[in-house]
């Protein structure tokens, strides 16, 4: 990654520069996209870009997919550059800040990212394990428009018994109803082995920004409709003109 002076700009006078940390299937993409709509900043997972990758059929594709597949991680060196040409055509084409979903997920690239820019805030989304299991195991993408969905139907019990969250199925219009696809990386031993990784390698990382005070925690209380406006309080967002037309 080349140190870019779009990337180096004082943060009163350039857009935010945000990180979205958290276990596979706890809402990274969800809260990160509707974020970047909220502040119109482009919002970049890392995922995409290496499935963007694997669909286009280049020389790294097959290696990639084989990775994806089994739910490890792809190399720093290759992230690192997938995620460096995005930048920079998107520095080419006048975008500037950025909310990044699913990098750094090692020490490694956070030192590198480090090196060449500020990162002014670090989200750690968290939820219960149970739920990002079941999270996963219901996601769905519509293969014709990309939209994001999920199946699953939440409703975790508390120590007495009683429903301690609820989580509603995120369920497709009727036009993508009929053309939902699950993630290969979304069964219950590839999932089991992502939480597995992000314990290992990820979580070292919550650290690394802690250490730097600039890690913000946020437990998701529930679904969309109660965690993105106590997500938009925690982030001193809640006044933010545009509130209601993101959220949409
Ligand atoms: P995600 O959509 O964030 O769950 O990412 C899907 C897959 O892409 C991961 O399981 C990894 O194989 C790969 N990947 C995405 N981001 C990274 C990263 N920062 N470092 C290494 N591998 C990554």
């Amino acid at each position: 990654m080349t140190k870019s002076p779009l990337l180096k700009r004082d943060p009163s006078t350039r857009n935010v520069q945000w990180v979205f940390l958290g276990c596979p299937g706890v809402g990274k993409g969800t809260y990160a996209s509707r974020l970047s709509n909220f502040l119109g900043v482009p919002h970049i997972a890392t995922g995409d870009l290496v499935r963007d990758e694997i669909s286009s059929s280049g020389p790294l594709a097959s290696k990639l997919k084989e990775i994806v597949n089994h739910g490890k991680l792809v190399s720093d060196e290759i992230i690192i550059s997938l995620l460096s040409k995005h930048l920079e055509a998107g520095a080419a084409k006048g975008e500037s800040g950025f909310i990044l979903d699913g990098f750094p997920r090692t020490i490694r690239q956070a030192e590198i990212l480090e090196g060449v820019t500020d990162i002014d805030l670090v989200i750690n989304l968290k939820l219960r394990e149970d739920a990002l299991l079941a999270k996963c195991l219901g996601r769905r993408i519509c293969s014709e428009c990309g939209g994001n969905y999920n199946v699953a139907c939440i409703d975790l019990k508390d120590e007495h018994g009683m429903s301690g969250m609820y989580m509603p199925p995120l369920l497709p219009p009727p036009q993508c109803s009929s053309k939902l696809i699950t993630r290969a990386d979304d069964t219950e031993e590839v999932v089991k082995g992502r939480l597995r990784i992000y314990n290992e390698m990820t979580q070292p990382v919550e650290e690394f920004y802690r250490s730097r005070g600039k890690l913000l925690e946020f437990d998701l209380p529930g679904g969309i409709p109660e965690s993105w406006p106590k997500l938009l309080q925690a982030l001193n967002l809640d006044d933010h003109d545009d509130k209601k037309s993101a959220a949409a």
